[in-house]
């Protein structure tokens, strides 16, 4: 459940950047590198769910006009990943079996964290499912092999949450 995203984003000329930096040499010289960052908000109203954020992350690659480089995605939430895999339901149901399994979200009591909280398990299945994930930028398109797509995993939901768009290219 993709809210609309902040219009918070930089475009950095690094070689501008790096001259009145007084660099001289190596690749901070130029080759007119570019950086993008964007933050993509999510409240999903359930607690736990999967978001293909693949169409977002294209959008970010758009508006950067960066052709070339590489992009990375980073939940920026210690209950919530980003993972690349196939958007096909019957897997997501599966991850959701297994990480309960894996970590249950109840009984509460039954975690040390849950002191003022019950979102132990999600923590646990975010470190499972990773951070984040980069993916290579080749004439301006997202690198992919056949079936990979980019989602949002949330294991502690109905609140805003944030995750990051960083793009380096030229
Ligand atoms: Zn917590």
């Amino acid at each position: 459940m993709t809210l609309p995203y902040s219009d918070k984003f930089t475009i950095v000329d690094l070689n501008k950047a790096n001259h009145q930096k007084g660099f001289e040499h190596g690749i901070e010289k130029g080759f007119g590198m570019k950086s993008f960052r964007k933050e993509l908000s999510f409240n999903v109203p359930t607690r736990r769910a999967f978001v293909n954020i693949t169409p977002d992350v294209e959008a970010c690659l758009r508006e950067s006009g960066i052709k070339e480089g590489i992009v990375l995605i980073n939940a920026m939430h210690i209950t919530a990943s980003v993972f690349i895999n196939d958007d096909e339901s019957g897997l997501h149901h599966d991850y959701d079996i297994w990480l309960e399994k894996l970590a249950p979200h109840e009984p509460v009591s039954n975690y040390r964290h849950n002191v003022g909280e019950d979102n132990a398990d999600a923590h646990m299945k975010r470190q499972i499912m990773g951070r984040e994930t980069v993916v290579a930028i080749t004439d301006g398109r997202l690198d992919f092999g056949t079936w990979e797509q980019i989602f949002y995993g949330e294991f502690d939901g109905r609140r805003r949450k944030r995750v990051l768009v960083k793009i380096i290219g030229a």
